[in-house]
């Protein structure tokens, strides 16, 4: 039950964890990255050797002082020294004291000073030093030598002078790697920190480290958007026949559609076909902390480009910088994403069509790309890549299933028709998941229940077979999901079931499958319906239970957002009819109606609710019995299928749209059957605890 804002808006999931899609994005960086306790490890070694060896150098252990030369002189005159050394390089020299005068010069004793302390002191000259020892020698009061000590670790000391001074570019080389991350050409180690400002594009080439071969025969379906890129293809391959006959060849395609539909693999294909260099960004990777960094990405990856024309640039997610600049001055709007937009547009600007550059990029939102980034000679042409319909699916399954070992019970149409709205990406991940399970249970093949479980556990996340539950709880969750099943099956508009739990899944308690149609315009009745099925839960609850439970949040929630939808923006309720107060624009929080109107959609709103509130409560009164049967048969057997529901009320005399189209699949009947599951009845587990 996709609430739809907009009539053609697809029917999104609500509760669907569409995983896997990123996957073979995350090769980039594969050189090992220096962390964080490798620095700590630098430092305290650093610091260690700092203690150790400096504890040598000055014998910090025996005493000294500092003292003018002519203190000096006084003190050898007394008779107080033992040994003079003197240093030419510093100029100074050395007096060692004799022990019994340690008291006089240090006032201290030997314990305090060690067994050879001395005072030191600078000399006018060598000569004039030589000349005082010399009279001190012959008048007695200096029995010991002369000596002159050279300061043989000069090697040392520039060591230490510089070593600081090196610990901190070693230091800041490292933080630098770790910002920048490794860069994506193989430049790796000292190169890294000038690398802030270069473009860290992935470079897909012949022959190169990681040359990938995807051609359109690995994309499945999408038919339209291959057709799409075929020209850019044939561009790539033979510029010569556009531009001969003064045709413009677009600069770029914008790949539209939800997360994992193939739209990074397209792209690929298109270079795998013409055989030209892939050069793969993701937007967000232009934006760093750093000002201005943005913008020399860009140009250096359309240097880099034109390098190796022709080529591709691809730019995933390019709303991270396309985004719409923000065009009011209170809100300030992002400096540095604007200046990386502004050189990417110039950028496209810059080159002329015949250049062989041709830039696709990927979104899923192309409303709220600025409008500059779409008008013509930039990305003039717009590619939608949807989810696939059933057949499409297909088609993924089989291109996913290729390397798997499945055996005999595997059943392609089956499984493509349990997986409505799933992503090509959501596919092969269900077939891999699938092969675990099997893996799992030691079978040497997969089969029909592997990925039956893997589509359900990918809708629904874990099973929670553990879950403790009382028996009231589980009636209650039953009485609840009956509920929706009974109102959907009886309602023409209501989206068919397909199965019913109970069986605790992720944060739901329980949940009811359906096979909604993806209508390209869908009726006020349609909605109404779909809003009393919804609603169905809370009402049997109310019904048969005499109390209502938290259960019902996650499906009044929808309601109510279903019920502002219908009211402020489609112009759906008498009261305020034909009138859109939709704001497309995304910085302005200032509602184009007035307080009065609000109040009255408010009203609208809630009589809405309340009108299908009541009539799913009659309903549910009127189809008792077969309500209380069905919730009898889940508290049972835990799943019930469309079978056992048809079983209970009947078949339905409506055909749907869906079954339509299912039935007649053979022939090419396929403009629009896409269908798209909803798992309903997410109940929390922690809301349920209070029922
Ligand atoms: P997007 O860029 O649209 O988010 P990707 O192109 O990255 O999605 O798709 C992710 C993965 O999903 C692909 O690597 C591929 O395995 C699978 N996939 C998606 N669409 C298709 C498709 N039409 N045919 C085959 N595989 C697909
Ligand atoms: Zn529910």
């Amino acid at each position: 039950m996709a609430q739809q804002n907009k009539p053609n808006a697809g029917g999104a999931p609500d509760n669907r964890n569409a995983g896997g899609s990123k996957g073979n994005k995350n090769n980039r960086n594969k050189m090992p990255r220096v962390n964080l306790t490798w620095i700590y490890i630098i430092i305290a070694v650093a610091l260690g050797y700092l203690f150790f060896a400096g504890g040598d150098m000055d014998n910090s252990s025996t005493a000294s002082k500092n003292v003018t030369y002519t203190v000096f002189k006084q003190y050898v005159e007394q008779g107080y020294a033992n040994k003079i050394v003197a240093s030419k390089d510093e100029g100074t020299v050395k007096m060692y004291v004799k022990p019994e005068h340690i008291r006089d010069v240090f006032k201290a004793g030997v314990e305090q000073t060690g067994k050879q302390p001395f005072v030191q002191a600078e000399y006018p000259s060598a000569d004039k030093l030589d000349e005082f020892v010399t009279a001190q020698q012959e008048l007695g009061n200096f029995t010991g030598e002369l000596s002159y000590k050279k300061t043989n670790d000069t090697f040392m000391q520039v060591f230490w002078n510089i070593f600081p001074l090196l610990f901190i570019i070693v230091a800041w080389i490292f933080i630098m790697r770790r910002m920048g991350g490794s860069s994506g050409g193989g430049f790796g180690g000292m190169g890294s920190i000038f690398n802030v400002g270069r473009s860290r594009a992935q470079l897909v080439e012949k022959g190169g480290e990681n040359e990938s071969k995807v051609t359109f025969k690995d994309v499945a379906g999408q038919a339209s958007a291959k057709q799409e890129v075929q020209e850019i293809v044939e561009f790539l391959k033979n510029p010569q026949k556009f531009t001969d006959l003064g045709g413009k060849i677009p600069k770029g395609a914008l790949l539209v559609g939800p997360p994992g539909t193939g739209k990074t693999l397209l792209a690929k294909a298109v270079a795998g076909e013409a055989d030209v260099p892939f050069f793969s960004m993701s937007g967000s990777d232009f934006v760093e902390m750093f000002v201005g960094v943005g913008a020399s990405r860009v140009r250096d990856l359309f240097r880099q480009a034109k390098e190796k024309a022709p080529c591709i640039i691809f730019i995933d997610e390019i709303d991270a910088v396309g985004r719409a600049r923000a065009n009011n001055a209170m809100m300030g709007g992002n400096d540095e994403r604007e200046s990386t937009l502004n050189q990417l547009l110039t950028e496209m600007d810059g080159f002329g069509t015949n250049s062989g550059v041709i830039i696709m990029a990927a979104t899923n939102r192309a409303d709220i790309l600025d409008k500059a980034l779409l008008r013509a000679g930039r990305f003039d042409r717009q590619i939608h890549v949807d989810l696939p319909d059933l057949n499409e699916r297909k088609a993924v399954f089989k291109v996913h299933l290729q390397p798997i070992k499945v055996d005999s019970t595997l059943d392609i149409d089956l499984l493509a028709r349990q997986t409505p709205g799933f992503s090509g990406a959501d596919i092969a991940n269900v077939c891999n998941e699938a092969a675990l399970i099997a893996a799992r249970h030691g079978k040497q093949s997969v089969g029909k229940e592997d990925f039956i479980a893997a589509v359900d556990r990918i809708v629904g996340g874990l099973e929670k077979k553990t879950k403790v539950m009382t028996e009231e709880e589980k009636r209650t969750i039953a009485l609840h999901e009956a509920g929706h099943a009974t109102i959907s099956w009886n309602l023409q508009y209501a989206n068919p079931l397909i199965k019913v739990t109970i069986v605790p899944r992720g944060r739901a308690l329980g949940a009811a499958w359906y096979l909604p149609e993806e209508r390209q315009i869908t009726t006020r009745e349609q909605m109404l319906d779909e809003m009393c099925a919804t609603l169905g839960g809370r009402a049997a609850e109310e019904l048969f239970t005499g109390h209502i439970s938290s259960g019902a949040m996650n499906d009044l929630e929808r309601v109510t957002k279903q019920a502002y939808g219908m009211i402020a923006y489609m112009g759906m309720s008498d009261a305020l009819p034909n009138l859109c107060y939709y704001n497309q624009n995304e910085y302005s929080w200032q509602r184009p109606y007035s307080e009065a109107t609000a109040k009255l959609i408010d009203e609208e709103v809630k009589r809405m609710i309340a009108e299908q509130y009541e009539r799913a409560k009659r309903l549910l009164t009127e189809k008792m019995e077969g309500h209380h049967a069905l919730a009898d048969l889940l508290v049972e057997r835990e799943v019930i299928y469309a079978e056992d529901v048809e079983k209970i009320f009947g078949k339905r005399p409506w055909i749907s749209r869906t079954e339509e189209l299912l039935t007649s699949q053979q022939e090419e009947e396929t403009d629009a059957s896409t269908a798209s599951t909803s798992q309903e009845g997410a109940e929390s587990s922690e809301q349920a605890s209070a029922s």
